[in-house]
């Protein structure tokens, strides 16, 4: 705010503050934007949501989900029986997605 007041001041000494006015609102709003850092909490929700109940073993938790944002890949690992499985994610899937794919998978191949 002690920011906006000055630069109000200055283009007041202007002839015409009006025409200067909204390149000082645009500078205003690049500078707070640039500030603005992203909300670290959801780094910390998704860890809780990575670990599932295995399909094959039947531990509960045994299950960790690995999201590759980059190759659109999620892959989900059984740490208890090693069984694995892949599968094509998009920028809104989450690692429960992941979970509920695989268990779609293991009904198909059960049918
Ligand atoms: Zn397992």
């Amino acid at each position: 705010m002690a920011h906006n007041m000055r630069e109000v001041v200055k283009t007041k000494e202007s002839f015409f503050p009006v025409k200067k006015f909204p390149v000082t609102v645009i500078h205003i709003m690049g500078r707070r934007k640039s500030k603005r850092k992203p909300p670290p909490k959801r780094k910390a929700i998704e860890a809780l949501e990575t670990q599932f109940t295995c399909p094959f073993c039947n531990h509960e938790k045994s299950c960790d989900v690995k999201m590759d944002r980059q190759r659109n890949t999620g892959q989900i690992t059984c740490r208890v029986c090693m069984e694995d499985f892949q599968t094509s994610i998009n920028y809104l899937s989450e690692p429960i997605d992941v979970y509920s794919d695989w268990i779609d998978a293991c009904e198909n191949a059960n049918q």
